[in-house]
Formats: structure tokens, sequence, C-alpha cells
């Protein structure tokens, strides 16, 4: 079975580098905000194209971090769309802001800009004011930052971009990450960079922010054992952050690996009753994940399946429709409507930079014989 994510594949393929920076994090004899961590934020910082990175403990945490760093809290509502991994909506309410959850535009999957300035020119009754906007530029793909930055601008509200599944995209030319009040990343094993255990960091040009968010994640300290504000424990530690190191160098060759492997795909897929992802204008899209959409989903997974083709589906159920947020969280006016269809339809296939010529061989064929399905 080719399985649909492969985080073991991905240590194998950079095994001794790994291995060397792990020796090194473990003989350095300092484990937590050390060396590999303050090298990783400026590395990583100069490789996206910011002036600061703040290393934290998951990106769910990043995300919170960065709220709090912006001063969102208890009496603010934040927008984001519902077609997320849950983390999103999670870490506002982690902050005690309000989630409004918006739809997604039905060919690209991300936060549909209508939607929101509907939200921002007429927010529903009963929320506390809309301080922020997290768009997520889901499965790898920019989401319409054209339409979404100028709106967030005019009417005053913050924008943090969600970039857990796009390490390296850009739009326009330029990198994800880089076009809001700050920016969050998971290095969650199986993400695009994937440390080997749990690691996120919050990105940003606003060096004052950065600071404030730098001592959120450690108790609120600025100074050693002095908390001058509350804060909490999300650090990235010493081990994640030299296996980060080590792995950096390869992203960018590794998200074209990616791109190359989605391109054989949508080749096979043309005209076939499994649509292809479609990509934006003048983008570079990631490929964290290769989405496909038919009616027939459930059976092309099934199928697959019996060819030896793993297959995921991200994700099944909208967060507002969760027992968890069911009647919970806050929607727009219009609901949810694009993303509840898209749940029913999407699939998810293999793609990862260690995929094999013979997999993505494997892969075409199957879809192949599913032609006429
Ligand atoms: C993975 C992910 C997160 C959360 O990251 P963790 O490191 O698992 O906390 C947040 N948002 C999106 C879109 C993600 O895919």
């Amino acid at each position: 079975m080719i399985p649909q994510a492969n985080p073991g594949a991905g240590y194998r393929a950079l095994k001794a580098e790994i291995d060397d920076a792990v020796s090194r994090a473990l003989a350095s004899g300092w484990y937590i905000l050390g060396t590999e961590i303050r090298a990783f934020e400026a590395e990583f910082a100069a490789w996206l194209g910011v002036s600061n990175a703040i290393g934290c403990g998951n990106g769910t945490d990043a995300i919170a971090l960065a709220l709090r760093g912006l001063g969102v809290g208890p009496g603010c509502t934040v927008v984001t769309v519902s077609h997320t991994a849950v983390a999103t909506v999670a870490a506002i309410e982690m902050t005690g802001a309000t989630p409004l959850l918006i739809d997604i535009d039905p060919v690209f999957y991300t936060m549909d800009p209508a939607a929101l300035q509907a939200v921002l020119q007429d927010p529903p009754a009963g929320l506390p004011p809309i301080k922020a906007v997290v768009p997520v530029h889901l499965y790898g793909q920019p989401a319409d930052l054209d339409r979404i930055v100028p709106l967030c601008r005019a009417h005053g509200v913050a924008l943090i971009e969600d970039c857990a599944q796009a390490h390296g995209a850009r739009l326009h030319g330029q990198r994800v990450g880089t076009f809001g009040d700050a920016a969050t990343f998971s290095f969650y094993p199986t993400k695009n960079l994937g440390a080997l255990g749990d690691g996120g960091a919050v990105a940003t040009n606003n060096p004052a922010l950065a600071e404030k968010i730098g001592a959120l994640r450690q108790y609120g300290w600025h100074k050693h054992y002095i908390s001058d504000e509350v804060g909490v424990n999300s650090r990235l530690d010493e081990i994640q952050a030299a296996i980060l190191r080590a792995k950096l160098p390869h992203l960018d060759a590794q998200n074209a690996r990616r791109r190359d492997i989605a391109a054989a795909f949508t080749e096979v897929l043309t005209g076939h009753p499994l649509a292809a992802p479609r990509q934006r204008q003048d983008v570079d899209h990631v490929f964290h994940l290769y989405v496909t959409r038919s009616a027939r989903r459930d059976r092309f997974q099934a199928a697959l399946r019996e060819a030896g083709v793993g297959t995921g589906i991200h994700y099944p159920v909208p967060v507002h429709l969760q027992p968890a947020y069911a009647g919970r969280v806050a929607l727009g006016p219009s609901g949810c409507p694009e993303t509840e269809a898209a749940a029913k339809e999407i699939l998810s296939l293999p793609i990862y930079p260690e995929l094999s010529d013979a997999d993505v061989a494997a892969i075409r064929a199957a879809l192949t014989l599913l032609r006429n399905d």
C-alpha cells in the first residue's frame, strides 16, 4: 500500500544529516531555548523573507500566540474558515476570542473574499467586534490575498496567515507568510517542513510584536523569572530546532518535487471523473495535499485502496458541524454551503517528495483504470 502521507520516508531520505543534528543538540547539554532555536529562527526568517521568526510548541499555539500578541482575546471576534484543520478554530478559542466561521470559494477551497466582505461590512448581531482575520493557505495554495489584504486594511482588522500547509508557497512571486501582520507555521511531521515531533513558529516583520510573542511563549518573561504579562509555556526544543535546521535547506527542492508529482497526477486526471485540483493565477502551489473531487468520492476511495493506493479526506466534517463546535461557533449570514458540499466530495491522493517515480507511475496507472468508472 502506498500511504497517503509518509513522515518516516522523510526522515530516511535525510537520515545522516538529521542524525548529526540530533547528536549535536544532545551533546550541547542545553535543551530548551539555546543556540539551535536561535539559529533556526534566524535561518527560517531569512528563508521566508521577514525580520523575525519565533519558534513555539506547535502550529496551534503559533496561531494563539500571534493573536494574543496582536491584542486579541476575550471580547474580540476572529474570522476564519470552517474548511480547515480544527486547530485553526481551537487556537482562536484558546485566546478567549469568539470564532466567526465563513465559507470558502468552491474552486480553490480558501476563504471566500465576498463572505469576508459581508461580515466586515455588516457584522452578525450579538458578536464582539471583529479584530482579526485568519485566512488559511489550504493544501499548499495561497488564499485570495489580493482581495483579503485590502479588506483587512480598509476595516482596520489584523491579518494573520495560517501557513501550516504552505511553507514556501508564493503569490505573485512573494512567499505567503509575508503579507499579513503575522503568519503562523506548523512543523508537525507530515507538513512540508516537518519536525520529528511537535513544533511551530510565528513570523512577522514587526520586531516589537516578535519581542512580545517571544515573551508570551515563556510565561510572559522579557527577563528571566519576571513575568511582565501572563504567558504560556510553548517552546520549540533544541532537538526539533536542530532537525528543522537540517531539513530547511532541502525544502525548496522538495516543494518542486511535490509540484512535479502533482503535474503527473493532473495529466492523467484531465477529463477524468475524479477532478484534479485547480491552481490560482500566478501562484507557486506547494501541494501539501493533492485534493481531487468527485460526487462518487467514496467509491473512488475504495477502488484506490484495492489498487494499493492510500488516500485521505481533508477534512471530512466542517468545523461548524463537529460535535464540539456545532451550535457553539458563529457562522456568517450565508452559512457555509460550499464547505459542506466540498467535505462530501474531496479526496486526497498520496503526495510527498519521497514518492518514487515507480510509486507515481503506480498511482497514475490506478487512476487511469478508473477513468471510465
Ligand atoms: C496542522 C495545522 C495546524 C496546527 O498545527 P499543529 O502543529 O498540529 O498544532 C493549524 N492549521 C492548519 C491549517 C493545519 O494544517
